[in-house]
């Protein structure tokens, strides 16, 4: 039986007598900045657990001191000694590499923000997911590349899981409030992305910097990148598949270039309910947070006199093929959402190191899935299949890089 997230039990609403113990997996990046900016609002309410970073020690250390951690880590093992001297004196435990990740994950939370970027993220997630603490999914990777494993896990361990993701976040508000049997269909918006009114000969020539100027969110390189070429979406769509038990008929994008409405659901008496609200990821990491009640966020209050009009349009998936082989890979099932997300990251990385142009990256994942029909036909048992899969496609996308360059 999947996981629903309308069948999860709904909390007593009460402040807890005691601080709420919090965990943030990549608590350097943007999401995880976001969320230390709501806890620092008030610092009684919260004891900081552990924070982890992949790189940036010196920023890692910032907020250990800042949110008086008990655990900083960073993911990378040779930087083990800078953030052991940047936190002397301090009584802050320092950590690094992946099994430390693992015990940032595993130290007793009542609530964890999952935002590592990319597929690292799966294994310190999933160790969060399993000692059943109440786990805030930012990771869409981890839902593409695993999202079967990953849900029976949360099921196995009866853990309560609250996407983060603006979209999926506005899909569970309104299914609250709706019967899911009732639930006909639903539809993300996309904002279309830097290059919405671009041609293919433009987008040919696209820089990483004008693909990291998004018009409405400001987020990180992978997540921007992805929203440029439109695969963002696509990856969402899969989400959306392993968080709602959806079927792929039942699961759609729609072109909004406000980012106001941020989802739309379609129940079976002809009503479509929104969410709406101005695009600041605070709106949704808060609905997280503070679930089952509500909190005070300092947003920019929605005004939509001031915005006049709020517009759509059919995605335009010639221009944008990403999104055409995310749905395609939707509709496989399997493993080709791994072989997917692997291809992906491969791509947007090497654009950013200017290895490959734009257009490259939906051609190079297009031409790893066409070239890993035996892996995306497998059948993983667990999280290391999982794992396996993904770099024999790392494999296969960087010798592809070459062709593409
Ligand atoms: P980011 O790049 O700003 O931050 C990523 C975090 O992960 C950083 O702390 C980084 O140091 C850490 N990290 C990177 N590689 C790592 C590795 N190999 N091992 C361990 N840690 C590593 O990314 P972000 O924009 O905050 O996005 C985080 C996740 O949230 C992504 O999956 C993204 O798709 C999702 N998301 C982000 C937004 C947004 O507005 N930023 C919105 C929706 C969903
Ligand atoms: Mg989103």
């Amino acid at each position: 039986m999947p996981f629903s997230l309308t069948a999860v039990k709904i909390g007593v609403a009460t402040r807890p007598a005691r601080p709420r113990r919090i965990s943030i997996l990549g608590a350097t990046g943007s999401i995880g900045e976001s969320t230390l900016d709501l806890i620092g609002r008030d610092p009684p309410a919260y004891r900081v657990v552990a924070l982890t970073g992949g790189q940036n020690v010196a920023r890692l250390a910032e907020l250990a001191i800042l949110h008086r951690a008990e655990l900083a880590v960073i993911a990378d093992p040779s930087r083990y000694a800078d953030l052991h001297t940047a936190l002397a004196g301090t009584g802050i435990e320092a950590g690094a590499g992946h099994e430390a990740l693992l015990d940032a994950a595993s130290r007793p939370a009542d609530w964890v923000m999952a935002a590592i970027v990319g597929a690292a993220g799966l294994k310190p997630t999933l160790q969060a997911v399993r000692q059943g603490t109440s786990t805030a999914l930012a990771n869409k990777e981890c839902l593409v590349s695993a999202g079967a494993i990953f849900m029976a896990e949360v099921a196995r361990a009866n853990t309560i899981l609250l996407p983060v993701d603006s979209e999926h976040s506005a899909a569970m508000q309104i299914m609250a409030g709706a019967p899911k049997e009732r639930i006909e269909r639903i539809c993300l918006t996309a904002s279309g992305g830097p290059f919405r009114g671009w041609s293919r000969e433009q987008m040919a020539e696209a820089r990483p910097e004008q693909a990291l100027n998004h018009p409405n969110w400001s987020m990180g390189p992978k997540v921007t990148i992805d929203s440029a070429t439109l695969m963002n979406k696509g990856l969402e769509l899969l989400e959306a598949h392993h968080l709602f038990s959806l079927a792929p008929s039942q699961l759609d994008v729609i072109t909004h270039p406000q980012s106001i409405v941020h989802c739309l659901v379609y129940l079976s008496d002809g009503a479509v309910l929104a969410q709406m609200s101005c695009p600041d990821m605070r709106t949704p990491i808060a609905y997280s947070l503070a679930w089952p009640e509500r909190m005070h966020v300092p947003t920019k209050r929605l005004d939509l006199a001031e915005i006049g009009a709020l517009t759509f349009e059919a995605p335009d998936m010639e221009r944008f093929p990403a999104l055409r082989v995310a749905k395609e890979v939707l509709a496989a099932g399997g493993s080709a959402g791994t072989v997917l997300n692997a291809a992906n990251e491969v791509a947007v990385e090497a654009f950013l190191a200017k290895r490959i142009g734009f257009l490259a990256i939906a051609a190079l994942v297009e031409t790893a899935l066409e070239k890993s029909d035996d892996l995306a036909k497998l059948s993983p048992q667990n999280v290391d299949d999982v794992l396996a899969i993904d770099s024999e496609t790392r494999l296969r996308a960087t010798a592809l890089l070459g062709r593409f360059a």
